[in-house]
């Protein structure tokens, strides 16, 4: 019943995308999204530091600069007693640079590290590896790289910051200790370079089952841009994004900048039963979701630019 509602939505998005397309009609691709999704799969767990993580940077790099983004690593330490002490992180920040100068300068961001242990996996003799992360990791990763491809093919004009944090998922379990360093780090040490307007994270966003509910944080510190990015969302994918807020308040790459004064918008669907194990594999995610994920986002995108 759920996928004949999602089959039905995705036809409906797909026919209201053709009206709000630019000139150009090039639309988000799911499909493409999805192979970036199964792409960082297969290099393997993508935790901070090891070489399956140097692989998938390369990656994501590649595929950035396809779409004429300026690349910049920034490699930084932080502390992850998961991970055993002291360890270094890179973040991939992306500049697109449209052919009008806007004084905004939207953010978007997406964790591209997954988690060392699988803590909630059934067998506990498996709790202490690494997981795949194909909607904790990969998923954000993939609807931001799909989105540079769109932006680049209808020469959207505007700038838009890409960041892809890393040691989002390195914190001590039941604590709120050694999460989202990656984005803590960017935001004590990069703001004065980027006069970030807003931003918006993509985190679990390829769930085959989709529902993403407003997240607490965003609605407490940003009211305003949640409001009007899940009004849209609602009117385009009722049956995808809900109008009840998340009843709990959960840490993401976006609090390190409502905590500066900086709308940040958190799109998480954290209904999902292989969170942390190892059942967290593409077959567990969907194109047709990350598809009414991007249309929207795209949508968000180029409607925020109409008002700057
Ligand atoms: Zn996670």
């Amino acid at each position: 019943m759920f996928h004949q509602f999602q089959i039905l939505a995705l036809h409906l998005i797909l026919c209201l995308g053709v009206c709000v397309a630019s000139d150009s009609g090039v639309e988000f691709d799911g499909t493409r999204a999805f192979e970036i999704l199964k792409r960082q799969c297969d290099f393997g767990p993508r935790v901070a530091g090891s070489p399956a993580s140097r692989l998938c940077m390369e990656f994501i790099e590649k595929e950035l600069r396809q779409y004429g983004l300026t690349i910049t690593r920034q490699y930084f330490t932080a502390s992850s007693r998961l991970q055993g002490g002291v360890v270094t992180g890179v973040n991939i920040i992306g500049l697109y640079q449209g052919e009008r100068p806007t004084s905004e300068l939207l953010a978007l961001s997406a964790h591209w590290d997954t988690r060392p242990i699988a803590e909630r996996d059934p067998n506990p003799a498996l709790r202490r590896r690494p997981i795949i992360g194909a909607n904790d990791g990969a998923s954000g990763v993939a609807v931001l790289c799909e989105i540079a491809r769109v932006l680049k093919e209808r020469r959207y004009p505007g700038r838009i910051l890409f960041l892809f944090f890393d040691l989002e998922d390195a914190g001590l379990p039941g604590t709120m200790e050694e999460w989202c360093l990656g984005s803590q780090y960017f935001a004590s040490h990069s703001l004065q370079d980027y006069h970030i307007t807003a931003g918006i994270n993509f985190d679990m966003v390829g769930d085959r089952e989709l529902n993403v509910k407003p997240d607490r944080l965003s609605m407490e510190h940003a009211r305003k841009m949640t409001g009007d990015f899940f009004q849209l969302a609602q009117r385009r994918a009722p049956y995808h994004y809900s109008t009840i807020p998340q009843d709990f308040v959960l840490m993401d790459d976006h609090a390190p900048f409502l905590k500066r004064g900086i709308p940040w918008v958190d799109i998480i669907d954290f209904d999902y039963p292989y969170w942390h194990t190892h059942e967290d594999t593409p077959d567990k995610c969907s194109p047709i979701s990350l598809q009414i994920i991007g249309n929207v986002a795209v949508e968000y995108i180029c409607g925020r630019l109409k008002k700057n």
